[in-house]
């Protein structure tokens, strides 16, 4: 599961967790971005931040893993690097690639998509705010992409950080420990002009 985690909430793991349980998966490996190329336009968090944030997030799941190929690789992140990466360390896996609708949508954007369907299944994960258009879906390579319904969760990490920077709480939609770890790094301050409560 790739993603920017900047910061990881409680509807990634939901999603992650969904897939395992749906394809008995044996792991779900989060993958924090590098440099993402769709967020080019704004700030994101050191990566190691991102890391730490997802480590602290998946510690305590044993089919939870989290991989550093995205961070570790110069450059703007592409999905088919990423998975060309997880499958050179996994030869004989069977790669699953879990992203939420709204990745989805954008995936025939994305390089090299051909080889994307080739490397991985493709697990859309239902979100709310984002529906997942029937046209585009008809698109895609046939039998490489399920849809998967999970039980909806409206975080994102946008609105998390809105929340740290305006001073509303985000207890419970994010996992504590990264509460925790948001406010010891002082992440997503409060920018010059707004008064946290
Ligand atoms: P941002 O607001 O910064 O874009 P985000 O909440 O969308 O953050 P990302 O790191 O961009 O989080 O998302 C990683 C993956 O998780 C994407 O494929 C995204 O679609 C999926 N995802 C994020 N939030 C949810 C959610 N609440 N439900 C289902 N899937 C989600
Ligand atoms: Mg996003």
């Amino acid at each position: 599961m790739g993603g920017t985690f900047d910061p990881i909430h409680h509807g990634h793991l939901v999603a992650a967790s969904e897939a395992q349980a749906r394809f008995a998966l044996d792991e779900v490996v989060f993958v924090p971005t590098g440099r993402p190329w769709q967020k080019a336009h704004r700030e994101v968090s050191p990566a190691e931040h991102r890391y730490l944030m997802t480590v602290i997030a998946t510690a305590a799941n044993p089919r939870f893993e989290v991989s550093r190929v995205d961070i570790e690789r110069d450059g703007p992140t592409y999905t088919i690097d990423t998975l060309r990466d997880i499958a050179a360390q996994r030869p004989d896996a069977d790669l699953f690639f879990i992203t939420g609708a709204d990745a989805m949508a954008q995936i025939l954007t994305w390089r090299d998509h051909d080889e994307l369907f080739e490397l991985a299944q493709f697990v859309a994960c239902t979100r709310p705010g984002h529906e997942l258009d029937e046209a585009m879906m008809s698109d895609l390579p046939q039998g490489r992409v399920t849809i998967l319904e999970i039980p909806a969760l409206a975080i994102s990490s946008t609105a998390c950080r809105d929340r740290v920077r305006s001073g509303q709480p985000v207890w419970y939609l994010v996992p504590d420990g990264v509460v925790q770890y948001v406010a010891k790094h002082e992440l997503y301050a409060p920018t010059e002009g707004i008064v946290p409560a």
